[in-house]
């Protein structure tokens, strides 16, 4: 996965990227990302690259020129970039296109927004993808392009040890991830689930399966709609549902009808 990250702020990027999972991704050659400050790119010998908005009002906007320049710089056709404007209105990211972007063959650029925002003629030009990480407004684009990267990032083949991590993760199934627990099995009077010291690995395998079915059912029933559910599946769901409803724990889980629902 190749990355380039276009931004106002590189010393912001470059200190996040250079920790953990991300961090030995690169040290291992699977990942790479080149950070460019779009500052050099400016004709202005003060490097200004913002200026005040076309009609008047606070805020300032990203020049177009410098972010072209910074582009032509990296020296490769349009076609053999994917670029990526992060957005609040753009679509939702997801683990969806988290993978897509994992498995992307061409270059990904992320022109980091910041103030109010870049000029228009940027994405008139350039057609980017615009990219939202949820329903709220940040200060920059930074944070969203380094949300989008840690989660394509993790998803390329090799960064994470064990496959089977990634695969059990919550949107993966797609079902919410199972509960962890490790060392001591017992913290504050609080124990281990007994199933996990069982050593019986065909019941930890299915207290796993019913609990990340518990936490969907609880917490995203939405997501029982679009998933593969096999017969134990639902006889799982069917006692969920009444023990749920025993302890009064969550009441999304009504959300989702497991006696209508079909197998895979
Ligand atoms: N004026 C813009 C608007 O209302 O659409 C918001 C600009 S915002 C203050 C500055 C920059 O932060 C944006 O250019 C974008 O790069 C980034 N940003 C803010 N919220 C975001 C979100 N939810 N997802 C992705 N990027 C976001």
């Amino acid at each position: 996965m190749q990355c380039d990250l276009l931004t106002l702020f590189p010393d912001m990027v470059k200190s996040a990227v250079s920790y953990s999972i991300v961090g030995r991704a690169q040290a291992k050659g699977l990942v790479t990302i080149r950070v460019h400050n779009i500052r050099e790119f400016s004709e202005d010998r003060h490097r200004v690259a913002d200026d005040t908005s076309y009609g008047g009002g606070a805020g300032m906007v990203l020049k177009a020129e410098p972010i072209f320049r910074a582009i032509d710089a990296l020296g490769q056709e349009r076609s053999c970039l994917r670029i990526i404007v992060p957005s609040p209105q753009g679509v939702t990211f997801t683990q969806r296109l988290a993978r897509d972007l994992s498995h992307e063959s061409r270059r990904l650029v992320w022109i980091c927004g910041h103030y109010e925002g870049i000029d228009e003629r940027v994405k008139s030009r350039l057609e980017p993808e615009e990219v939202s990480i949820g329903d709220y407004v940040l200060t920059g684009g930074e944070l969203s392009a380094l949300v989008m990267i840690d989660a394509a990032a993790r998803l390329v083949a090799g960064v994470v040890g064990d496959p089977a991590s990634v695969e059990q993760d919550s949107f993966s199934v797609p079902l919410l991830d199972f509960p962890h627990y490790t060392k001591p099995h017992t913290v504050r009077g609080y124990p281990v689930p007994a199933v996990l010291l069982s050593g019986n690995h065909a019941a930890v395998r299915r207290w796993r399966r019913k609990e990340a079915l518990r936490n969907t059912y609880c917490k995203r029933p939405d997501l029982l709609r679009e998933a593969s559910l096999t017969r134990e599946d639902l006889e799982l769901l069917s006692d969920i549902s009444q023990e749920v409803n025993k302890e009064h724990r969550c009441v999304r889980g009504e959300d989702f009808n497991h006696e209508s629902a079909s197998t895979a």
